[in-house]
C-alpha cells in the first residue's frame, strides 16, 4: 500500500471500487469513467508505477488475458482494445501500473487517433534498439 493511491485504496478496500476479479497478485475493477462498456482495469497488487517496474510480472499477463476471455463472454464486444500508459507525456493519470481493457462494439464512437509517419531510417533504428535487448 502506498498512501495517496487510489488504486491503492481500491485493493486494499479502502476506497470503493466496482471489483470484477481477485488473485493473490491483481485485482480487475471496472474504470471510474468507462471508455466503453465493460471497460475494465486490470492492477497488480504490488505497487509499482509503470511498465519499467513490471519485469517479474508475468501473472499480469495471465490475469490481463483472463479478464479479456470474460469480459468477451459477458458483453459480447467484436472487438477489445489493450492500452497501457506509461508517463505524463503518454497521458498516465494514475501512478500505479495498469493495463486498460476496453471493448469495442461495432459502431460505437471511440476514437483512438494517432498520426503516423513514414518509418524511413528502420534499420538502423532496429540495430540500435536491438543492442539494448536483455
Ligand atoms: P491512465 O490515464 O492510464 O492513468 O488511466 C487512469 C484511469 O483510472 C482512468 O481511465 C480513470 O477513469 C480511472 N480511474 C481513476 N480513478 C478511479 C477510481 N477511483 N476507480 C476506477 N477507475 C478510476
Amino acid at each position: 500500500m502506498t498512501e495517496d493511491c487510489v488504486f491503492c485504496g481500491i485493493i486494499d478496500g479502502e476506497i470503493p471500487g466496482h471489483i470484477v476479479h481477485e488473485t493473490d497478485e491483481v485485482v480487475a475493477f471496472l474504470d471510474a469513467e468507462p471508455v466503453s462498456k465493460g471497460h475494465t482495469l486490470v492492477v497488480p497488487r504490488q505497487h509499482v508505477e509503470t511498465i519499467y517496474g513490471a519485469d517479474d510480472m508475468e501473472y499480469l499477463w495471465t490475469e490481463t488475458v483472463n479478464v479479456a476471455n470474460a469480459i468477451r463472454t459477458c458483453f459480447g464486444p467484436e472487438g477489445m482494445n489493450l492500452q497501457q500508459n506509461t508517463g505524463e507525456a503518454a497521458g498516465q493519470e494514475v501512478d500505479h501500473l495498469h493495463i486498460h481493457l476496453t471493448p469495442r462494439y461495432t459502431g460505437d464512437e471511440v476514437e483512438l487517433s494517432y498520426d503516423r509517419s513514414e518509418l524511413g531510417n528502420g534499420e538502423e533504428l532496429a540495430e540500435e534498439l536491438s543492442t539494448y535487448m536483455r
